[in-house]
C-alpha cells in the first residue's frame, strides 16, 4: 500500500521545504536549557547525527536570546532552529530580528493582535517562518468556555481565528500544529485541520510520556494520521533523551514507507536458551548514535542455535551462545569469540559513534 499524502502548500523553514510532497520532516526539541550552553551544544550535535532536521528550543528570557544568537552563528549548527516562545511577544520579535528560522508561538497568549502583527511583520521582513502552535493545555480560556470545554472544537476555533488573521496580514509562510495529550483528540483535530486548510501540519501527541508509553501513544496517534496522508513534519514528544524522539519518529515513518530509518535493531524476545543479559546489551547499543549513510539493520539474538537464522535479513548481528557469541552478516557466521570479546568486536564492527 502506498500512502497518498494530502497536498499542502510549500513553506520554508531555513533551507528546509515543508509540505507539497516534500519528505516528511523530523523534528525534536532541546531538553537542555540554552543557559547550559555546553550541554545544549552537545545535544544539537547528537540530534544532527541522529538525523534530526529541525531543532526547536525554548527561549524564555534575554539570556536565552543571547545564547540563541551564538548558536545561530556557530559552525556546528547544520539545521534550522525554531524558537519556542510563550507570552513574551518581544522575545519572538527579537529572535526573528536576529535571524531565527522560525518562531513557534501560540498567538492566543501573545497578548494582542497588535503585538502579533509586529511579530508577523518581522517574520515577513526576515523571510522567516512561524508555527502557529495550539496545544490542549494552552488554548485560550474564553474560547474553551465558548465551546463548553470541548477541547477539539476550542482548538479548531483558536487555529481558525489565527489563520484568518495571518492571511489578512498577508503572511502565509506558516505551518500549523494542534496537539492534545489524548490520542483520539489529536487525531480528530488534525483530520479537521487537514480538511479545512492546506497549510502544512506539524503533527505529534503532546506530553505523551516515557519512551515506552510515549512511543506507543505517538506511534498510534502519528501513525494513524500519516496513514491517512496527514502530516508534513513530525515530533515524537518523550520524557527521555531527544535522540530517542528522532529515532522513534523515523521508526514510525519507516514502518509506513514514508522515510527510511537510519538503523533498526532486531532483537529476540529471549527465552530459556538465553544465557546473557541481552536486554542490557541491546540498551547499550541503542544508547549510541550509529552514523551510517544507508539504513543498517542490526540483529541481537539470545542464542546461537536459532539466532543467525532468525535474523537472516540483518546487515550485521550477534548471537550469544553459552560460552561464545557468533558475529554474523546476512545470516552467515563470520566469527565466534568468547562472549565479552565478541561484544567488543561487534561494537567495533558497528563503527563510529559506539
Ligand atoms: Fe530463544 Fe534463541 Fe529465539 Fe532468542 S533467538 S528467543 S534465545 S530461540
Amino acid at each position: 500500500m502506498v500512502i497518498k499524502r494530502k497536498k499542502t502548500r510549500e513553506i520554508k523553514v531555513g533551507d528546509i521545504k515543508i509540505g507539497n510532497n516534500n519528505p516528511i520532516i523530523v523534528q525534536s526539541m532541546l531538553k537542555n536549557k540554552l543557559t547550559s550552553l555546553d550541554d545544549a551544544r552537545k545535544e544539537i550535535k547528537d540530534l544532527q547525527d541522529e538525523g534530526c532536521e529541525i531543532i526547536r528550543t525554548a527561549v524564555v528570557d534575554e539570556d536565552d536570546l543571547k545564547n540563541i544568537k551564538e548558536i545561530k552563528s556557530s559552525d556546528y549548527l547544520k539545521v534550522p532552529v525554531v524558537a519556542d516562545i510563550h507570552f513574551k511577544w518581544n522575545l519572538a520579535y527579537k529572535c526573528l530580528e536576529n535571524g531565527i528560522d522560525c518562531v513557534r508561538i501560540n498567538p492566543g497568549n501573545i497578548g494582542s493582535y497588535e503585538k502579533l502583527s509586529r511579530i508577523i511583520d518581522m517574520a515577513k521582513e526576515k523571510r522567516s517562518a512561524i508555527r502557529i502552535g495550539v496545544n490542549s493545555g494552552s488554548v485560550e480560556k474564553n474560547i474553551l468556555k465558548r465551546n463548553h470545554g470541548n477541547i477539539s472544537n476550542a482548538i479548531m476555533e483558536s487555529v481558525t481565528e489565527n489563520v484568518i488573521f495571518f492571511e489578512n496580514s498577508g503572511f502565509t509562510n506558516f505551518k500549523i500544529s494542534a496537539k492534545a495529550s489524548s490520542v483520539i483528540d489529536t487525531i480528530r483535530i488534525n483530520r479537521s485541520l487537514s480538511e479545512k486548510f492546506d497549510y502544512p501540519l506539524h503533527i505529534g501527541v503532546t506530553e505523551s510520556g516515557s519512551r515506552f508509553e510515549g512511543g506507543i501513544k505517538s506511534g498510534v496517534g502519528i501513525g494513524v494520521l500519516l496513514s491517512e496522508g496527514i502530516g508534513d513534519t513530525v515530533r515524537v514528544s518523550l520524557t527521555d533523551r531527544s535522540i530517542f524522539e528522532v529515532r522513534a519518529a523515523y521508526s514510525i515513518l519507516d514502518s509506513l514507507g514514508l522515510r527510511e530509518a537510519r538503523f533498526e535493531i532486531i532483537s529476540c524476545p529471549t527465552c530459556g536458551r538465553t544465557v546473557v543479559d541481552l536486554k542490557s546489551y541491546v540498551e547499550e547499543i541503542s544508547k549510541h548514535i550509529i552514523k551510517s549513510k544507508n539504513k543498517i539493520t542490526i540483529a541481537m539474538m539470545g542464542c546461537i542455535v536459532n539466532g543467525p537464522g532468525e535474523a537472516k535479513e540483518a546487515d550485521i548481528g550477534i548471537a550469544f551462545g553459552r560460552k561464545k557469541a557468533a558475529i554474523f552478516k546476512k545470516g552467515i557466521i563470520l566469527e565466534k569469540l568468547p562472549l565479552e570479546e565478541a561484544f567488543i568486536r561487534f561494537k567495533k564492527e558497528l563503527g563510529q559513534g559506539i
